[in-house]
């Protein structure tokens, strides 16, 4: 009886794991799309541009990220009442293209809504609140002011990527602190450098990440209050184009495992197919596609999934990437009109110490405010909230605000890595130009912020679309 009981056990296991391979054999057949044109990893800027610049070209596309949300950076906080706060990209440089974009898309742009606040400088590093201290933007912002006119000699090295003539111009390999005394600006009002949000310490960083992130229109724009939002949020652009290149080319919530770029031989001439293996959330997923354009923050980390070159590995390795975080806090002596921002007196262009506060800025709820930090590689979100909440507490305002009291974080976001940058070293051995040859290699293509040398939108969509607009020749349906 119990020989029979056993072999009956024996059995049903043998039918049940049968049953489980055949379920999980169907799963991935069922999720196997058929092939696409081109997969796109990651969803921020520069792969939903490419997304919906590829399917205006005749493209079939699959956008595959890892987030359960697209959009990237673009993070918006909704709370009840249609009321929502941006914890990422705020807004967009005033530019033709945003302008094109806008009518492609059918969504208004809007002036970026004014609001004055009442800044107070402090030194966090030291909890000082610096007493009347208001600095001018004009030596660096206004029309023939000293950093524009530095800029002119480099602007075009830095439309559309990093484009480094052979002969390199040592003034961009300065560190940004020397840039700036040699230029004649002031490095005692370090406002400008909060372009270099998220670029860790900034001091010893070559002037060409300065002069690449803030370009003349990005200045022109704020200072003729002219940046943009679109109707509806940031948000709004990348919704947009996921309906209209439908919900089913996007795999939000997907893990790339492992990748296959194989080259063949097709009709005489020379084709090339890339799979993809994925766990989607606890299923696997095939992706096979005939090219890859590759949008996330390119360090090995994030590359494990492909089984890159040595070329490829070589320059990848040399990223250095930054930690950058939003932090929402309840604070009670702040007014809703006032805000904080850290310029580090210690540091010779007083640039925020690492680990620290950026700024400190009121949102749209009632005694909430967001915080933008920079963190060391790897800081946990608990060591974040907690010297935030320690700089905040510590400041020292005398008498004047005496119930200094920090309650709760509400939220917290990690949009790190951020900021890639390469040594001195590198770009002298003319890192960005070996950058710029690999599209291409393996039927790979590279956009976003790190490759577009700027972490602004715009000039992040501008590089995607010459990308496209070089590599993927507009398809005609026979094709
Ligand atoms: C707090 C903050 C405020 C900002 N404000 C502005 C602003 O007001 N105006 C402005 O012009 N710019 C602003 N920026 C900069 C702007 O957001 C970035 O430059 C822009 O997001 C870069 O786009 P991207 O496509 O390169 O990268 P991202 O937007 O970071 O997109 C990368 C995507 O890839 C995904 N991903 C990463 N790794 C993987 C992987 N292994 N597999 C699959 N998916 C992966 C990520 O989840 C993400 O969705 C701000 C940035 C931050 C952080």
């Amino acid at each position: 009886m119990h020989r029979f009981l056993a072999r009956y056990i024996k059995q049903c296991v043998i039918l049940f794991s049968l049953l489980m391979a055949f379920i999980q054999t169907a799963n991935v057949i069922a999720n196997q799309d058929s092939i696409k044109d081109v997969c796109i990893v990651g969803a921020g800027a520069s792969g939903m541009y490419s997304a919906f610049k590829l399917k205006q070209r005749g493209y079939s596309v699959a956008v595959l990220e890892k987030a359960p949300r697209v959009g990237g950076n673009t993070n918006t906080y909704y709370r009840k009442g249609n009321k929502y706060q941006p914890l990422g990209e705020r807004y967009l440089t005033n530019k033709p293209f945003v302008e094109e974009l806008s009518r492609q898309l059918e969504i208004p742009m809007q002036a970026l809504p004014e609001k004055t606040l009442n800044t107070i400088y402090v030194d966090f590093s030291r909890g000082l609140v610096m007493e009347n201290s208001k600095p001018s933007w004009s030596e660096w912002w206004s029309p023939g002011g000293n950093y524009k006119s530095s800029l002119a000699r480099f602007e075009s090295l830095f439309s559309l990527g990093v484009n480094l003539p052979e002969a390199l111009l040592e003034d961009l390999l300065l560190n940004t602190g020397d840039y700036l005394e040699n230029n004649g600006l002031d490095v005692s009002f370090a406002i400008p450098l909060h372009h270099l949000n998220g670029f860790g310490n900034i001091e010893q960083l070559p002037a060409l990440y300065l002069l690449s992130n803030l370009s003349v229109a990005e200045i022109e724009s704020i200072n003729s209050k002219k940046c943009l939002v679109p109707e509806g949020g940031m948000d709004a652009i990348y919704k947009k184009i996921k309906n209209h290149l439908g919900e089913e080319n996007f795999h939000t919530n997907t893990s790339l495992k492992k990748s296959n770029r194989i080259q063949l031989s097709r009709n005489g001439g020379i084709g090339s197919r890339i799979d993809i293996e994925a766990i989607k959330i606890d299923k696997k997923v095939n992706f096979s596609c005939k090219k890859l354009v590759v949008s996330i923050p390119p360090i090995l980390s994030n590359l494990k999934w492909l089984a890159l070159d040595e070329v490829e590995r070589d320059l990848f390795a040399q990223f250095q990437s930054h930690d950058y975080w939003t932090v929402i806090l309840k604070i009670f002596w702040l007014g809703a009109d006032e805000e904080l921002v850290n310029l580090n007196m210690v540091s010779g262009v007083n640039a925020v110490k690492i680990p620290g506060i950026y700024k400190v800025q009121p949102t749209q709820f009632k005694n909430e405010f967001s915080i933008t930090f920079g963190a060391t590689n790897g800081m946990s979100r608990g060591s974040v909230e907690k010297q935030i909440r320690h700089d905040i507490e510590s400041l020292n305002f005398g008498e004047e605000r005496t119930s200094m009291t920090v309650v709760h974080h509400e939220r917290s976001v990690n949009h790190s890595p951020y900021g890639l940058t390469v040594s001195t070293e590198a770009i002298r051995n003319g890192f960005y130009s070996h950058l710029n040859h690999l599209q291409g290699r393996n039927s790979t293509y590279y956009v976003g912020a790190a490759i577009a040398g700027s972490h602004n939108t715009v000039d992040v969509w501008e590089h995607a679309d010459s990308v496209i607009n070089r590599y993927f020749p507009v398809r005609s349906h026979s094709d």
